[in-house]
């Protein structure tokens, strides 16, 4: 899987993307959980608090790579049952879950699931007055297209928000890191999912995307402001935050 990774191109490494969570959409949460130690949820948390979305009624935000909306459904919550939330993602299996479990949650008033791809949302310009995108967009071939059209469909004073494996920055911590996501991580996909290759891709993908500094310089590039981070646990994971002016 190392060596596909390093040749796939574009086309190739979307299609990989999308087997992968194809086949583990139904326990995707589930693995979240055992591969993060649960610290999924805490950043979920950090980042929406960040966020601290209004209770208000019509704030509108989009979810990009939402998969089975568990970000989207906290913003929800965090605004007061309020917000007007757009859940988008490339894969129908992840949305299928995501649209089932808010109907059971009672979100599906809030809440709107389509299908498309960040790199081209085919959405209208300036409607947004956030754009979410949560371990999305390591897994996206052209980030800079998908920070273009984050800019495109905010509105002027619209808030990005990113949250994404990072650089750890804690020596001791980066290589239990190490042994953890080239040794458990993959041993986790295998036993759990009975599929070792796409936690082995994961992984890797992880490495491959762009530490905090050099995020932050594509968010600035694809024209937005104010762009700051935070990390968490040390950098395994960090939220960008910018702003369209
Ligand atoms: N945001 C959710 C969360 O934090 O639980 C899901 C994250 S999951 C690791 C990554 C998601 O990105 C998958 O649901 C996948 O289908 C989606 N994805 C991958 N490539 C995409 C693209 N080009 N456009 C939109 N979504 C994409």
């Amino acid at each position: 899987s190392y060596g596909f990774a390093k040749v796939a191109g574009r086309e190739e490494k979307q299609a990989r993307v999308n087997d992968v969570f194809h086949k583990v959409a139904r326990r995707y949460d589930l693995m979240n959980d055992l591969m993060s130690g649960g610290l999924h949820r805490l950043w979920k948390d950090a980042m929406v608090s960040w966020l601290s979305p209004p209770r208000r009624p019509g704030w509108r935000f989009v979810d990009v790579a939402g998969g089975t909306g568990d970000i989207a459904q906290r913003i929800v919550r965090a605004s007061g049952d309020n917000a007007e939330g757009t859940v988008l993602d490339i894969n129908a299996s992840m949305l299928e879950v995501g649209a089932e479990r808010a109907k059971k949650r009672g979100f599906d008033k809030n809440l709107t699931f389509i299908e498309g791809n960040a790199e081209a949302l085919d959405l209208p310009d300036e409607t947004f007055d956030a754009y979410t995108i949560a371990f999305g967009i390591r897994n996206v071939p052209r980030i800079d297209k998908a920070l273009a059209e984050a800019h495109r469909v905010l509105k002027p004073g619209g808030r990005f928000l990113c949250l994404e494996f990072s650089e750890v920055d804690v020596p001791g911590l980066d290589r239990l890191y190490d042994v953890w996501s080239f040794k458990a991580i993959p041993a986790i996909g295998e036993r759990v999912a009975g599929d070792r290759d796409s936690y082995e891709y994961l992984v890797e993908s992880i490495r491959r995307f762009p530490n905090q500094a050099n995020f932050a310089s594509m968010i600035g590039v694809a024209g937005f402001e104010r762009v700051t981070h935070r990390n968490l646990s040390g950098g395994i994971a960090a939220i960008h935050s910018a702003w369209k002016f």
